[in-house]
C-alpha cells in the first residue's frame, strides 16, 4: 500500500494521525513508513518538512522511488502502532512561498520571452530556476519579476487538479511530464498549469513578494537567483543593515557608497603601491649600510617574511664579495643564504648541508637559496652556515 499523501491536497494540514505500516532502519537511525503523511518528501527540487512524530524530531523524510512509499527518519525509537505528526510551520510556509513564487517566475519568463525553466532548486538561503539561454539581461530579468510580482498582487487562485495522463496533452502544462496515472496539476488560475507534486499556497497573494537577487552562468545555461515572501524581508533587512555599516563607516549616504568604495580603493591601490616604492627604497637603505664581517651578512629578524627577506638578501648581494646569511623566526624557522655575482660559495649546496644538519626543507640556485622548518636557534643555524661559507666543510 503506498503511502497516502495528506499534503496533496491540503497543504495547510499541519497534524494528523497515521499507523505505522513498517520501520526500518536508515543508517543508523529508525524510519518508519505510514499510511498516510501531512510531512513533504524531498523531491521535485523541494526539500522535505521537518517536524516531530510522537514528540521525537524528523530528521529527514525521503521517498521510496521503487515503491512510493514515504520514509520518515526520526531521532529516537518509537514503539506501538499509531503516530501523532506534526509538521514545522514556520518551514512548511517558506517552502509553500518559494515553490508557488517559483511557478509564478517560471510562467512570467515563458510569457515574456518564451524560456523554459528546466531545472529549479530550493535552497536554505535562496533558489534558483535554470534558462537554456546565453543571456539574461538585468532590464529582461526585471521584466519577469514585474510580472511575477503583479500576479502575486492579482492575488489568483492556486488549485490543485487532477488529470488523467490521456487528456494532459490537452491541458496546456507549462512543461510536458513523463509521469503516468494521473497527474496533479498546480493550476494558477488564467496564468500557469503544472505539473508538480510540491506544497502550494491556495492564493498568489500569500507567495508574498518575489526578488531576483543574482543572475549567472552555469554549464550553457542562466541560473537565475531568487527569493519569495518572508525571505525578501529578511534579505533587506540584512541587506539595509550591512548598507547603513558601509555608510557609517566611510561616511557616504548609503545610496553613495558604491561611488565612495570605487574612490577609496583607488586610493588604496595607489597607496599600496607608493609603499611598495618606499619599502624598496628603504631596503636599499638597509642593504648598503649592511654590516659585514669578512665579507658575509647575517641577522636574525622577527616575523619580517621570507620575500622580504629574499629582497633585502639580493639588495646586499649586490656588494661586491658578499654572502648574506638571514633568518626570520615567524610561525617557523625560515633561512635566506645568497651570493654576490663574483663570490665562489655556491649556497644551494651550502643549505643543503645546513638543512642536512638541522631539519627542514628547501632549496635554490648557487646564488640564492632559501629554506624553512628548520631546528635549532637561529644563531646556532647562522653560525655552521657561517663556517661553512667560509671554508671547506668540516668533517665530523
Ligand atoms: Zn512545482
Amino acid at each position: 500500500m503506498e503511502t497516502e499523501r495528506l499534503y496533496y491536497n491540503d497543504p495547510y494540514l499541519l497534524e494528523f494521525d497515521a499507523n505505522i505500516i513498517e520501520t526500518r532502519p536508515v543508517g543508523d537511525r529508525f524510519g518508519i513508513i505510514l499510511d498516510k503523511t501531512a510531512f513533504y518528501p524531498t523531491s521535485g527540487g523541494q526539500p522535505n518538512d521537518l517536524g516531530t512524530i510522537n514528540g521525537l524530531p524528523l530528521v529527514d523524510c525521503l521517498e521510496d522511488e521503487a515503491s512510493g512509499n514515504i520514509i520518515h527518519v526520526i531521532e529516537g525509537t518509537i514503539t506501538g502502532s499509531s503516530v501523532h505528526g506534526r509538521i514545522d510551520p514556520a518551514r512548511r510556509t517558506d517552502h509553500m512561498q518559494q515553490h508557488s513564487g517559483q511557478h509564478v517566475l517560471s510562467q512570467a519568463f515563458v510569457e515574456i520571452f518564451n524560456w523554459p525553466t528546466v531545472s529549479f532548486h530550493l535552497g536554505t538561503v535562496s533558489c534558483t530556476i535554470d534558462l537554456p539561454v546565453d543571456s539574461v539581461s538585468r532590464e529582461q530579468a526585471e521584466a519577469a519579476e514585474e510580472l511575477a510580482n503583479r500576479i502575486v498582487r492579482e492575488n489568483r487562485s492556486v488549485v490543485v487538479r487532477y488529470i488523467a495522463h490521456e487528456n494532459v496533452a490537452e491541458a496546456g502544462l507549462r512543461k510536458p511530464t513523463d509521469r503516468s496515472g494521473d497527474i496533479r496539476v498546480i493550476d494558477i488560475a488564467g496564468y500557469d498549469r503544472s505539473a508538480c507534486g510540491g506544497t502550494h499556497v491556495r492564493i498568489t497573494g500569500e507567495i508574498g513578494p518575489i526578488l531576483i537577487t543574482g543572475i549567472e552562468r552555469a554549464k550553457k545555461q542562466i541560473r537565475v537567483e531568487f527569493i519569495c515572501g518572508d525571505r525578501v524581508l529578511q534579505y533587506a533587512r540584512r541587506a539595509n543593515s550591512t548598507l547603513e555599516s558601509i555608510s557609517q563607516t566611510i561616511s557616504a549616504a548609503p545610496f553613495e557608497t558604491a561611488r565612495a568604495v570605487r574612490a577609496l580603493w583607488d586610493e588604496y591601490q595607489k597607496a599600496r603601491k607608493r609603499i611598495e616604492e618606499l619599502e624598496s627604497e628603504l631596503l636599499d637603505y638597509e642593504a648598503a649600510r649592511f654590516p659585514l664581517t669578512d665579507g658575509i651578512a647575517t641577522a636574525t629578524f622577527k616575523g619580517r617574511g621570507i620575500e622580504k627577506l629574499k629582497m633585502l638578501a639580493v639588495k646586499i648581494c649586490t656588494r661586491p664579495g658578499t654572502v648574506a646569511l638571514l633568518a626570520d623566526e615567524g610561525d617557523q624557522l625560515r633561512v635566506v643564504f645568497a651570493r654576490s655575482a663574483d663570490a665562489t660559495v655556491d649556497v644551494a649546496a651550502l643549505l643543503k648541508k645546513t638543512l642536512g644538519r638541522f631539519g627542514g626543507r628547501g632549496g635554490g640556485r648557487p646564488n640564492l637559496a632559501q629554506g624553512g622548518g628548520l631546528t635549532g636557534s637561529a644563531d646556532e643555524i647562522l653560525n655552521f652556515a657561517q663556517d661553512l661559507s667560509r671554508g671547506p666543510a668540516p668533517r665530523s
